[in-house]
């Protein structure tokens, strides 16, 4: 007997409408070199809309981290401009963007200094001037929504990478910015745990936080972002809804992005692009055909 894929529907989802809404982030003509005459980043331009789940791809070394740290205000381009929220952020220091845009370093290690979760997590808010009852209660609600409210008392050194990680992300959450940038957060962490953090990032975008998601795992980008810009050699070479970006499975080879093995299978049997299992059994029945 051989099982034969029908679709039951034609046609995936309508991608998003991309070019609604605020501008939340708006880069004009960067320009950024570590070294003199070695330019890293490269007459970038890019503007991301307020609410917006984009993801940021690219090989190693195409400058992804350096635009997000950019944009961060942890480092200052050589040329350009990077507005975020209307304001012209060049000049003004990492301080005073943190409370718009939250960075979480690929390695939660670089953020984490505290000798117990509870201080990592208050500590932003208390430099912000907090009372010591808002501080509790942010620090409840934040290590709640992270799964790390058991861990309040522990040294975070003796933790597992998940759980540095979560704690990270639970600092930079505890100051509520409008803006957050994951650099790679789900190295190193086991699926169920990157569906954990991933999940509690969506119900913040769904919120309203606009989040931008650097990433090397093609799955966690075509389950959770709507939009997809790839970076080569410090430019950007292709930028649009992801279910758009990655039909185009030769051109991102060339990049060396491998798509999910449900895209492909997706293409070759049905001529559609359908982002996840979930989507794909939606639309295409397997039906008992011959004997
Ligand atoms: P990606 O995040 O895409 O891997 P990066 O932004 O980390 O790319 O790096 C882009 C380029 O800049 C690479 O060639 C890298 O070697 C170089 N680079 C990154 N950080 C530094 C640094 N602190 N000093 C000098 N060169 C750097």
């Amino acid at each position: 007997m051989r099982r034969i894929p029908k679709l039951v529907s034609y046609r995936p989802p309508p991608p998003p409408n991309l070019n609604a809404g605020e501008p939340a982030i708006v880069l004009e003509d960067l320009w950024f070199g570590y070294q003199k005459d070695e330019w890293v980043i490269k007459a970038l331009s890019l503007v991301v809309k307020k609410g917006e789940m984009m993801g940021l791809i690219g090989q190693n070394g195409s400058g992804k981290t350096t635009l997000a740290q950019l944009v961060a205000g942890i480092l200052r381009p050589v040329r350009g401009r990077v507005f975020v929220f209307g304001k012209d952020m060049t000049k003004y220091g990492v301080m005073i963007r943190g409370r718009d845009i939250g960075y979480i370093f690929q390695n939660p290690d670089y953020q984490i200094f505290s000798n117990t979760v509870r201080d990592e997590i208050s500590y932003g808010l208390k430099a912000a001037g907090m009372s010591e009852k808002e501080v509790e209660a942010r620090v409840k609600e934040v290590s709640e929504m992270l799964g790390v409210s058991k861990l309040l008392d522990e040294d975070p050194f003796f933790l597992t990478k998940a759980d540095r990680q979560r704690i990270a992300v639970a600092s930079i959450l505890a100051l509520n910015p409008r803006i957050i940038i994951l650099d790679e957060p789900t190295t190193g962490l086991s699926p169920g745990e990157t569906t954990a953090l991933m999940d509690t990032v969506v119900k913040l975008n769904k919120l309203g936080t606009t989040i931008i998601t650097i990433t090397h795992d093609m799955w966690v980008v075509a389950r959770y972002c709507d939009r997809v810009v790839l970076m080569a050699d410090g430019k950007i070479v292709v930028d649009g809804p992801t279910r758009t970006v990655f039909s185009d499975i030769e051109f991102l080879e060339k990049y060396d992005i491998e798509v999910p093995t449900v895209v492909k299978l997706s293409r070759k049997l049905v001529g559609e692009t359908y982002l996840t299992v979930e989507e794909f059994l939606e639309h295409v029945e397997f039906y008992k055909h011959g004997g």
